[in-house]
C-alpha cells in the first residue's frame, strides 16, 4: 500500500518556494487569491522538475486576458449589462481549451486559475491542447431560456474574433450545458466568414450529439474519475466494488460519478448539493437520486435518505470523499471533519492550501483534480477530432480510448511521485510540466 505523503515533506523545501518569480513579475502574493495559490503550486513543481526559468515566467501569467461587457435584452423589455471573460493561458501544446462558466461569483483571477489548471490537465493526459477558461458573471437559474440564449449569443459575438476552431475552443462548465454550446456554435457559425464550412461547429465541444457532439461526452468527467479510481485504489487497499463514498455536488460530474460507482457495486452514503445534505448508512440509490434531482433541482427532499447537517455530511465515515461542486470548499475546518481514506477531486481546485495541509497531516491520500477530472477534456478532444474527420465513434470506442488516456495519466502521476518523492498533487504538476518543458525546449522562444 502506498503511504500518503505528509505536509512537511522534505522535497518541498524553502528553496522551492517561488517568491523570486512572483517578485520578478511584480505579483503581490495574496494567500486567499486562487490564481496565486495555483501558480505557486505549479511553480513549486516547476522548480522540482528543473523547468527553465524563462519557461516558469511564461507559465506564471496567461498569454491573454479578455474581459468584455455586453448588453442583453431581458424578457421584460429592459437591457442588462453583463460581464464576460476569456482567459488564454498557454498554447505551447495546442489550441487553448477550456470551459465557459455561468455563475454569479465568476471573477478574473478565478478564471485565470482555472485556465492554468487546463494547461496542466491537457499536458498530463496528453491531449494536444493548451489551457483556457471563460465565464459570464450571471446566475443562470434566474434567467429564462430566452434570456440564457441571448446572453450566450451576445457573449459569443463579443469574443468571436478572439477564439477559433483551431485557436481557442470553449466547452461547458458549471452553469452551462450542451444547449448553451449549441447556441454558441450556431452564433459563431452565423457570424463567421467561414460559416459555409460545416466544421465551424468545432468552435465548441460538449455539443448535443445531433450537432456533432461525441457519444460519451456527457458522462466523460465522471467516467474518467472512475477510471482513475480503478487504477489507484487497489494500491491504497480499497476494493472499488465494495467501497463507500460521499459526494459533494450532484450535478454533471457528481451525478455521473455516483451512478457509475453505484453500478460497480460501491455504496454512496452521503451527498450534499446547494439544496442541502442527505445521508443513509445503508446506501443511497444514485439512479433514484438522479431522477429526483432532474425533477426537483436538488437532493433536498429525497425520500431514500435522511436530511443531515453540513458537518454531519463532511464527517460521515467513508472510504472515498469526492468533491464535485465548486472551488475552495474543503477549507481547514472541513478537512478536519472529513472521515475518509482518500479524497478524489472531481471539481477543480476544491481544496484550499490549508485544507490540503490538514488532509496530508492526517494521512488522507489526495487524488488531484488535474488527474481525476481530466476525462471531460479528453472526450472534448475526441469530439474535436471526430468533427475534423467527420468520422464518428461508437460509445464503446470512446470509453476505451478514454480509459487508455486516464490510466496512462494516472501511471505518469505514480511515476512522478516516486521519481521526485512528492505528494500526488505536486507529482501531477511535475508530470504535466515535464511534457511542457520538453515542448518549449524543442520549439524555443520566437524570434
Ligand atoms: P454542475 O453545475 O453540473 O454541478 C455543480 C454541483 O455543485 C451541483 O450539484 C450543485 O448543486 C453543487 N453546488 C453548487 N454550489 C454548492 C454549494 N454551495 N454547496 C454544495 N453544493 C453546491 O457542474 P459540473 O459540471 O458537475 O462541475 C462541477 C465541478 O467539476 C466544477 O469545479 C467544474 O469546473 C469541474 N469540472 C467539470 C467538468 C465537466 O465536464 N462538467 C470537467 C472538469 C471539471
Amino acid at each position: 500500500m502506498t503511504k500518503a505523503v505528509t505536509a512537511d515533506h522534505a522535497s518541498i523545501s524553502p528553496q522551492h518556494l517561488p517568491a523570486a518569480v512572483f517578485e520578478e513579475l511584480e505579483i503581490v502574493r495574496d494567500p486567499a487569491n486562487l490564481f496565486h495559490q495555483t501558480i505557486e503550486q505549479v511553480l513549486i513543481a516547476a522548480q522540482i522538475v528543473g523547468l527553465r526559468h524563462h519557461q516558469q515566467i511564461i507559465l506564471a501569467q496567461p498569454h491573454n486576458e479578455i474581459m468584455v461587457h455586453f448588453p442583453v435584452l431581458m424578457d421584460d423589455g429592459h437591457h442588462d449589462l453583463f460581464k464576460g471573460y476569456r482567459v488564454q493561458h498557454n498554447n505551447a501544446l495546442g489550441p487553448y481549451k477550456g470551459g465557459i462558466r455561468y455563475h454569479p461569483d465568476v471573477h478574473l483571477d478565478d478564471v485565470k486559475s482555472l485556465a492554468v489548471l487546463m494547461t496542466m490537465k491537457c499536458s498530463l493526459v496528453r491531449v494536444p491542447f493548451g489551457g483556457g477558461k471563460g465565464g459570464v458573471k450571471c446566475n443562470p437559474r434566474d434567467l429564462s431560456r430566452d434570456e440564457l440564449m441571448r446572453v450566450t449569443r451576445r457573449f459569443c459575438s463579443a469574443i468571436s474574433n478572439q477564439i477559433g476552431p483551431d485557436y481557442d475552443i470553449p466547452a461547458p462548465d458549471v452553469g452551462t450545458n450542451a444547449q448553451i454550446m449549441a447556441w454558441f456554435s450556431d452564433t459563431y457559425a452565423q457570424t463567421n466568414p467561414e460559416h459555409e464550412r460545416h466544421d465551424t461547429f468545432r468552435i465548441v465541444t460538449g455539443k448535443p450529439v445531433e450537432l456533432g457532439g461525441s457519444l460519451g461526452r456527457d458522462k466523460a468527467t465522471g467516467q474518467g474519475l472512475v477510471d482513475v479510481l480503478k487504477e489507484m485504489l487497489p494500491e491504497l487497499g480499497i476494493d472499488i466494488s465494495r467501497m463507500t463514498f460521499s459526494l459533494l455536488g450532484f450535478g454533471n460530474v457528481g451525478g455521473w460519478t455516483g451512478r457509475l460507482l453505484g453500478d460497480l457495486g460501491a455504496s454512496m452514503l452521503a451527498v450534499q448539493d446547494h439544496t442541502g445534505s442527505i445521508y443513509n448508512d445503508g446506501g443511497i440509490d444514485p439512479h433514484a437520486l438522479w431522477d429526483h434531482v432532474v425533477e426537483t433541482g436538488g437532493v433536498s427532499g429525497f425520500r431514500g435518505a435522511e436530511r443531515v447537517t453540513e458537518n454531519e455530511f463532511y464527517s460521515a465515515p467513508v472510504d472515498v470523499f469526492i468533491p464535485a461542486a465548486l472551488e475552495q470548499m474543503i477549507t481547514k475546518d472541513k478537512a478536519e471533519l472529513i472521515n475518509a481514506k482518500v479524497v478524489a477531486e472531481g471539481a477543480n481546485a476544491p481544496t484550499t492550501p490549508e485544507g490540503d495541509a490538514v488532509l496530508m497531516q492526517r494521512g488522507v491520500e489526495i487524488l488531484p483534480a488535474i488527474l481525476c477530472n481530466a476525462g471531460g477534456v479528453t472526450v472534448s478532444y475526441f469530439e474535436w477530432v471526430q468533427n475534423k474527420s467527420s468520422v464518428y465513434w461508437t460509445a464503446e470506442e470512446v470509453d476505451e480510448r478514454l480509459n487508455t488516456h486516464m490510466v496512462l495519466a494516472a501511471r505518469r502521476v505514480k511515476v512522478a511521485r516516486v521519481k521526485y518523492d512528492v505528494d500526488m498533487r505536486t507529482a501531477s504538476y511535475c508530470a504535466a510540466l515535464e511534457q511542457i518543458g520538453k515542448v518549449y525546449d524543442l520549439r524555443g522562444v520566437f524570434p
